[in-house]
């Protein structure tokens, strides 16, 4: 069963919440209790380019 993350946008914290469907409700807050949440994308991608590239010519 996959776990979706939410963010309450009433007070701003985050909570998980395990989802035994597809088809479910808007999960409620349980912090404040409000249903103005959203869910989270939880996606972990590890992007990094750094290109650092200095040239030290050292002529005589
Ligand atoms: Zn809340």
């Amino acid at each position: 069963m996959p776990i979706f993350e939410y963010n309450c946008t009433e007070c701003g914290g985050n909570f998980e919440k395990l989802h035994k469907t597809t088809a479910e409700p808007k999960p409620v807050c349980p912090g404040c209790g409000s249903t103005e949440t959203r869910k989270m994308l939880s996606a972990f991608s590890s992007v990094g380019s750094t290109t650092s590239g200095a040239g030290c010519y050292s002529g005589g």
